[in-house]
């Protein structure tokens, strides 16, 4: 095998690997699958660049969004990778019938789930010898409502059509149980497992109990204007991140939107754009904010509502202090609001109606259509069980404990950062 030293500081300019990218990288040169969690900045990306020069052909590496794929060919493009390329709605038609045809001239091809399963481009992808299939936020096959995404679930079955290559899925959060989920849903062949701690221990923690709308809301404005610096609110539905903007705006708060699935398109990005840039300090949201955001400098998360997930959790917390700087993440916790993720589970759970109206807006391999049908039964059924087995609730109380307990440490901490009794 080539010297794995040498490859890193020929093309990444290294002198070291960070924990656990070498395990990885010599898995899939030596043709074994693997499950790589690691966690955000954590270095994933090399873990599919490196064997991609190690090994012949082509790395197909599926990622849910526009703006992530042009960050990793950018990148790629900055180490002097030419041969990179994002199959996306920036192409043009020509652009892409050319790109098609001359497939296995790249080394890296960037492609999202859904393009994956155009019948052009899978007639494409089977003509060329792929090296390497990644997959990237692997965690949104499995997730329901978070990061849960339809397409995601298919991939497996598209992969399957494609010539055998090391199959490697990447994520910063995942529970045991999305880790089999992806397994699974992208019939990998005993994948060897790295999960490495996703702890970010510039993030403190803590729980504020609060009693009611109305002390909620008043706890909400004292602690935005105590704490400084740019943050995120999340809340556990659209017309909550509507409400906590007008409340926070009668009390004085001014650089501040609401960002949530039912804003059109253009107004999301212009949010977006607009809190990236600094012109606004704070953003109530659901969860469909955040993936894709790349702001460094996030210095608190507060959740309004407890989170329904823990693995959802971590990662709307870790969207805090990328920059390795102190932030802080505090929930205001409701006895009341434990109901709230089931109801929550319950409403963003895709019924068939939606699935067959998303599967009609896209062009697709006919072949996948009962595949379609079939994963998503499973996954109804999957979920519902989920809803009867009464380990929801010891679910949520595990949650908590781990918050609490980690509030305990941290305390000191944060206290300092607040600076609570300094003003
Ligand atoms: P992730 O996808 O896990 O969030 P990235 O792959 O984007 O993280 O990497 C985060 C940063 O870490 C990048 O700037 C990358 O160049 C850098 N990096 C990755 N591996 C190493 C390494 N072995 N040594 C130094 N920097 C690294
Ligand atoms: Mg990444």
């Amino acid at each position: 095998m080539e010297n794995l030293s040498g490859v890193l500081k020929k093309h990444f300019g290294f002198d070291s690997f960070r924990e656990g990218q070498k395990e990885i990288v010599e898995d899939l040169v030596n043709g074994r699958d693997a499950i790589a969690m690691l966690p955000t900045g954590g270095g994933k990306s090399l873990c599919y660049q490196l064997p991609g020069y190690i090994l012949k052909g082509t790395a197909v590496i599926i990622s849910p969004l526009v703006a992530l794929m042009e960050d990793q060919v950018a990148q790629l493009k900055m180490n002097g990778e030419k041969r990179a390329i994002a199959l996306n709605s920036f192409l043009s038609f020509d652009e892409k019938k050319s790109a098609l045809f001359h497939l296995s001239e790249y080394r890296f091809i960037f492609l999202s789930p859904e393009s994956l399963m155009h019948e052009r481009v899978l007639d494409a992808l089977k003509r060329i010898h792929i090296s390497l299939f990644v997959v990237d936020e692997a965690h949104c096959i499995s997730q329901w409502g978070h990061d849960f995404r339809p397409d995601y679930s298919l991939i497996g079955h598209a992969r399957r059509k494609l010539n055998k290559a090391p199959c490697l899925a990447m994520t910063a959060t995942a529970t045991e149980e999305v880790l089999k989920d992806i397994q699974s849903s992208l019939y990998m062949t005993e994948p060897i497992l790295h999960v490495y701690s996703v702890n970010r221990p510039n993030i403190s923690i803590m729980v504020k109990e609060a009693r009611g709308l109305e002390d909620k809301l008043s706890q909400l404005s004292e602690l935005v204007s105590r704490l400084e610096g740019p943050g995120l609110i999340y809340c556990a539905g659209r017309q909550w991140t509507e409400k906590t903007v007008s409340y926070l705006k009668e009390t004085g708060r001014k650089r501040i939107a609401f960002y949530h699935g039912g804003l059109e398109n253009e107004q999301r990005m212009l949010i977006q754009q607009q809190f990236i840039n600094g012109q606004l300090d704070l953003v109530c949201c659901t969860n469909a904010f955040g993936m894709g955001v790349n702001k460094n400098d996030i210095r608190y998360v507060i959740h309004f509502h407890m989170p329904a997930r823990m693995d959802a959790y971590m990662q709307e917390i870790g969207r805090a202090g990328r920059d390795g700087l102190p932030a802080i993440a505090i929930t205001l916790y409701d006895p009341e609001d434990v109901q709230l993720p089931l109801f929550m589970i319950e409403k963003e759970f895709p019924v068939r109606d939606e699935l067959q109206a998303y599967l009609s807006s896209i062009e697709i391999d006919p072949s996948f259509k009962l595949e379609i049908e079939e994963t998503h039964e499973r996954f109804i059924l999957h979920h519902a069980e989920k809803l009867k087995s009464k380990d929801w609730n010891e679910k949520t109380d595990q949650i908590w404990k781990i918050i609490q307990e980690r509030q305990q440490n941290k305390t000191e901490k944060l206290w300092n950062m607040v600076k609570w009794y300094s003003t």
